[in-house]
């Protein structure tokens, strides 16, 4: 069995090769077998797996990984769209506008 996915790059925006740890899986009809994290590795049942966002097969679909991993994958893509929106160059702010008859 090929043990090679695809892991999304949230900076990069690509897709790099990724060797997964043995026992990764995308999917398994009794959710009592023991799998590994696609990503760090641990073992664990498969039914405790999340579908990872970044790690994926020819297909897009999403191997199972860890709570902790996942969680590091969401945050992962969470900073990955804060930059996005982060503009290049801070705006200055607006001076208050002076108004002679106030004073
Ligand atoms: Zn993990």
């Amino acid at each position: 069995m090929q043990n090679i996915a695809k892991k999304w790059d949230w900076e990069i925006k690509e897709y790099k090769d990724y060797i997964l740890p043995k026992g990764a899986s995308i999917f398994e009809e009794d959710t009592d077998k023991e799998v590994s994290c696609a990503s760090c590795g641990i073992r664990m049942l498969f039914g405790g797996t999340y579908t990872s966002n970044s790690i994926h097969d020819e297909t897009g679909f999403g191997y199972g990984v860890c709570r902790e991993c996942h969680s590091e994958e969401v945050e992962e893509r969470e900073k990955a769209r804060e930059k996005k929106q982060k503009p290049l160059f801070d705006m200055p702010k607006p001076k208050p506008e002076y108004n002679p008859d106030y004073e």
